[in-house]
């Protein structure tokens, strides 16, 4: 049996008498078959089965979720009980989640199938997924290319055709980014609209889950069961998650990042692209206007700062006594501690966590973690005035299409990967990236929307109708 792409053609084949079962068995035997990609880290064929025989009941009574029968994976980073979770870390191997993030207990709760975990850079922390303790990734499309990251399993499990929707993790662009290179959709919520209770924090004043999908119906299935507000992450917000309706928002006030198109380092068929979406939305009708980046080359330096503190910070609970992996050799607890750590981190792990730490000790602390701060302030109150003449900004997602494995060696190079993504991080801002371009190279690649904090139903309604109606 061949795998629905999307949910809404699952549904169908569900309404025409397939079954959830056939569904998983067929989504279970095709990611064995793309092992090659190494997207998936494991399955959970019995947790999946199980599932999908109490949603089949469910239909069979006329008592099913809204989700019931869609595929999902999860970023391995996402805890669900009983389940190993490993954020992609030698340090964590073995461990096993003792409950479930909010974002798994909805989409359990209503009747989503989890298929398995997907690899991703360790702790989230990369642009390629090269950073995984577990090896590579590759990109669905052309194996020869990453698939972007860290969400590289995430993406590659939906572009493949083995699930119909993803959660992944964007803390600076780790689901969009993704997303441009393997030609999904990937939607970044505002900070406070989905728990991050039960995922393993990176920078918890950045990181928010979101989904990969095909289209923008399956998007905002899955968004508007994940968001709303949780008692256990005091960070959700209460603001009402509305249902969405993906209907026509009419003529918008749309801003572009002129600077950004006129940047040395873009490829010029990925600037040629929007400017031609830029031509195609005028000709509709809308008001399309350059604004100015606030701060365009200040953005990745800050993103790095802050998220590098935070997850310095974060990341010292793994000390080989409370989790996973504890050095054989170790004599001590200090000895326990240095030598854990320095057994199960990785090489960019370490990296983040030495500069984390560096810009918050004592005599660096105002010249960098404090004037970050400020920086983000500054950007933060910038784009909230754009969003007062604009309804919506859109800008390339990535600077270029998919690199091959090895390609891209300096740090800093590869942390320019974000030069797009981190403001609606920085901000708190929701954002997506939409499959609107193909490069003669003949890869995909998207252009990113963002709209001001909590507009997400705009977002996504304006996706669906300018962009892939
Ligand atoms: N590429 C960015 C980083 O390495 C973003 C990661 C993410 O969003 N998780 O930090």
């Amino acid at each position: 049996m061949s795998i629905p792409k999307t949910f809404t053609e699952a549904r169908k084949a569900i309404a025409a008498g397939t079954t959830v079962r056939q569904l998983v068995e067929a989504a279970l035997a095709e990611a064995e078959r793309r092992k090659d990609l190494n997207a998936f880290l494991e399955l959970f064929p019995e947790s999946a089965l199980a599932k999908a025989d109490e949603v089949d009941a469910k239909l069979k009574a006329g008592k099913a979720g809204a989700l019931a029968g869609m595929l999902v994976s999860i970023k391995d980073n996402i805890c669900y009980k009983g389940h190993r979770v490993g954020a992609s870390s030698r340090i964590l191997e073995g461990f096993t989640s003792l409950y479930s993030a909010t974002v798994v207990d909805r989409l359990l709760a209503a009747d989503a199938v989890i298929i398995g975990r997907t690899n991703c850079d360790e702790f989230a922390m990369g642009s390629s997924n090269e950073n995984s303790a577990y090896g590579l990734v590759k990109n669905p499309v052309d194996t020869t290319k990453v698939p972007g990251g860290s969400s590289g399993g995430a993406a590659a499990s939906v572009a493949a055709g083995i699930v119909h929707v993803a959660l992944g993790s964007d803390t600076g662009g780790s689901i969009r980014q993704p997303a441009s290179f393997t030609g999904t959709v990937g939607f970044k919520p505002t900070y406070g609209r989905v728990s991050r209770y039960g995922l393993i924090a990176f920078a918890s004043s950045f990181d928010q889950i979101g989904p990969f999908a095909h289209d923008l119906d399956d998007t905002t299935a899955v968004y508007s069961v994940i968001a709303g507000s949780d008692a256990h992450d005091s960070t959700t917000s209460r603001t009402p998650n509305d249902p969405i309706a993906l209907s026509d928002p009419g003529k918008l006030r749309i801003g572009y990042f002129r600077e950004g198109l006129e940047r040395a380092g873009m490829d010029p068929e990925v600037v040629a692209h929007l400017q031609a979406q830029i031509d195609r939305l005028r000709n509709e009708g809308h008001t399309v206007e350059p604004v100015e980046v606030p701060l365009l080359d200040h953005q990745v330096p800050t993103y790095y700062i802050l998220a590098t503190a935070e997850a310095s910070s974060n990341l010292a609970r793994f000390d080989g006594i409370h989790f996973g992996h504890r050095s054989a050799s170790a004599k001590g607890v200090e000895e326990t501690y240095r030598l854990s750590r320095s057994e199960g981190f990785g090489p960019e792990v370490k990296r983040r966590i030495l500069l984390g730490t560096f810009v918050l000790s004592s005599g660096y602390y105002d010249a960098y973690y404090a004037k970050a701060q400020r920086v983000r302030r500054i950007l933060r109150d910038r784009t909230l005035e754009a969003f007062e003449r604009y309804d919506l900004l859109i800008g390339p997602t990535c600077p270029s299409t998919a690199f091959a494995p090895g390609e891209i060696t300096n740090p800093v190079a590869m942390y320019l990967q974000d030069i797009f993504t981190v403001q609606a991080n920085l901000v708190g801002a929701p954002a997506i990236s939409l499959p609107t371009g193909t490069h003669s190279n003949g890869l995909p690649f998207g252009v990113q929307l963002m709209a001001k904090p909590f507009d997400e139903a705009r977002l996504l309604a304006a996706a669906k109708t300018l962009f892939l109606a």
